[in-house]
């Protein structure tokens, strides 16, 4: 059994549980076969007839979950014979959403993911597209730059753990020691439930019509009822394997402690082998997906209405372009692939979505020729890990929704940059990426590196406050993808797996049932027809 984390710490913010999902020695790499009744593995080319008007269709957001819709849709109406006319509306001048990057330095040759950073080989969307696509998957560095350790868990006060992921026994023999039988339960738990998960990929469950139904005959709702710090003492998982190890991973994947996310999220935030990015950004991924789809894409053009139109099943998309101009359409189908509570969209005639509270993270990239100070954070090596992930300390309230002492989810060397200084000079800077709860100003970022701030040891820096993701406390309703006849939701999928993928999955889903619905209007309508003949 290997469990020693395979590093990829060193390059991503979700890394952790890169590090201890191989820990766990995972081996749940089911890739499950395509298998969807509109997929398009072995599926008959329908002709496409010339007289049939073509569908209209407004897909508003290009995120994983809006750009997947078109993809699919643009895919499953071609292999059903349908035309059809796809618009996207971003109100961003960029496509991918909360998934992209930004230059450090301003260089383009150095981008850095500042949102959606890390999908896994499990994740069949992405992966499969990033194949199909021929997008480059980034290779990861197997150690730390200066032989410092790779991963530690900090307390606030102390590391409670450290891992230098040289695979040596006696590491093993330590890990086996500290946590026993905890992670090979923990391991079990994850393939099982993420298992169940991976049946929604699948006929006869994909297209599914009731998210909530879908859940309760997989089963999951145990998982998603229950808050993680439960749902792992209910499996016999406990401390110090749940606080030093899971949590660490909740906190860094989804900003919350065990007491205060769901069991279902809380196995995600643990099933992360085989973890990878896109060489230049995720949103690549999103990008060509639009592409493919053929749509029309308007960015900066912000949705601002949405009305049924009395009398027929059509609806009225109004938008404004970033410029003032106005824009006026109607549609058989109008997609929303975005959070509604802000989107700043309003409507007569839509019930709105149910509004879920997001975490706000505070992303802080940024660049120094320096390493993180031990002095700052009370340990006895020359060198803290590459990637330093948080927990609470054992006398702290564990029921807390609090980040505690440590102050800051996680932060992590992403990687070294070799940066051209104003004499010419080559000098090796490190590129740093902090999570924290609230603004990570530079003094606390001298702080950690324990240096003045006239030392100017801070080159570069970027921040971006997000609704990343849900606060996800545990439930067992869930807000269901069509709103009306011909009005879709995407986002209803994040208070049960927020992630790139999960989003996919949810646009995939709805461009199924978009055009499951189309065909069967079109066979009620041949049915009738042939009745009056
Ligand atoms: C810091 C951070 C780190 C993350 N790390 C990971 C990770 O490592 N792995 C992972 O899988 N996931 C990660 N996630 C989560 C992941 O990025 C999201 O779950 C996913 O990208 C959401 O996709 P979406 O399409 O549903 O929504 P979004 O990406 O939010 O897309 C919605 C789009 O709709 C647009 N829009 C909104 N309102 C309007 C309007 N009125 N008119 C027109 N356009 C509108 C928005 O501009 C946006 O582009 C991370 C997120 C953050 C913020």
């Amino acid at each position: 059994m290997a469990i020693v984390p395979s590093i990829m710490a060193s390059r991503s913010s979700r890394v952790a549980f890169l590090s201890l999902g191989a820990l766990l020695s995972t081996t749940y790499i089911l890739l499950p076969g395509h298998a969807s009744i509109l997929g398009s593995g072995g599926q008959q080319q329908f002709v496409l007839s010339d007289h049939a008007p073509a569908k209209r269709v407004a897909v508003i957001g290009a995120g994983a979950a809006g750009s997947s819709a078109a993809y699919y849709l643009k895919d499953y109406a071609q292999k059903h014979d349908f035309h059809v006319n796809l618009t996207i509306y971003e109100r961003n001048a960029y496509v991918g959403g909360r998934t992209t990057t930004v230059n450090a330095y301003d260089d383009p040759e150095e981008p850095v993911e500042l949102g959606g950073s890390i999908f896994v080989q499990v994740n069949k969307n992405m992966y499969e597209a990033a194949k199909l696509f021929n997008l480059p998957i980034a290779n990861y560095d197997t150690g730390s730059p200066d032989g410092a350790d790779q991963l530690g868990v900090w307390d606030g006060r102390q590391f409670v753990v450290t891992i230098h992921g040289d695979g040596g026994w006696w590491e093993n023999v330590k890990l086996l020691w500290r946590y026993g039988l905890s992670y090979t339960r923990t391991n079990s738990l994850v393939k099982e439930t993420v298992g169940n998960f991976l049946k929604m990929y699948e006929e006869p469950v994909f297209p599914w019509k009731s998210l909530t139904q879908t859940a309760m005959d997989l089963d999951l709702i145990p998982a998603t009822s229950t808050p993680g710090s439960q749902f792992l003492t209910t499996h016999k998982i406990g401390a110090p394997f749940s606080s030093e190890v899971i949590q660490a991973s909740t906190r860094v994947n989804y900003a919350s402690n065990l007491g205060h996310i769901h069991g279902l999220e809380t196995m995600v935030a643990m099933s992360t082998d085989g973890a990878m990015a896109i060489t230049g950004g995720n949103w690549r991924i999103f990008h060509t997906m639009i592409e493919k789809s053929g749509s029309n894409i308007l960015t900066e053009t912000a949705v601002t209405n949405i009305e049924k139109i009395p009398e027929t099943r059509t609806w009225l998309v109004k938008a404004k372009k970033s410029n003032g101009e106005i824009l006026e359409d109607e549609y058989d189908d109008v997609i929303i692939a975005t959070p509604y509570q802000f989107s700043n969209i309003t409507s007569q005639s839509i019930k709105a979505p149910e509004k879920i509270k997001y975490n706000d993270l505070h992303v802080t990239l940024f660049a120094s020729p320096y390493r993180l100070s031990p002095k700052y954070f009370n340990f006895d090596k020359d060198l803290v890990p590459d990637m330093i992930l948080t927990t609470l300390p054992t006398d702290y309230d564990q029921e807390s929704r609090k980040v505690g002492p440590a102050r800051f989810w996680s932060v992590n060397i992403l990687r070294t940059l070799d940066r051209k200084l104003e004499n010419g000079v080559m000098r090796r800077e490190y590129l740093y990426k902090v999570f924290s709860p609230t603004y990570w100003t530079d003094e606390e970022i001298y702080e950690m590196m324990d240096l003045p701030k006239d030392s100017n040891a801070l080159t570069w820096s970027y921040r971006k406050l997000w609704q990343a993701y849900p606060i996800e406390e545990p439930r067992s309703t869930f807000q269901e993808a069509q709103l009306d006849f011909g009005l879709w939701y995407t986002a209803g999928m994040e208070a049960f797996i927020s992630c790139m993928e999960t989003m996919s999955l949810s646009g995939k889903n709805v461009a199924a049932n978009v055009v499951e619905g189309w065909t069967t209007a079109r066979r009620n309508a041949e049915i009738q027809s042939s009745k009056l003949l």
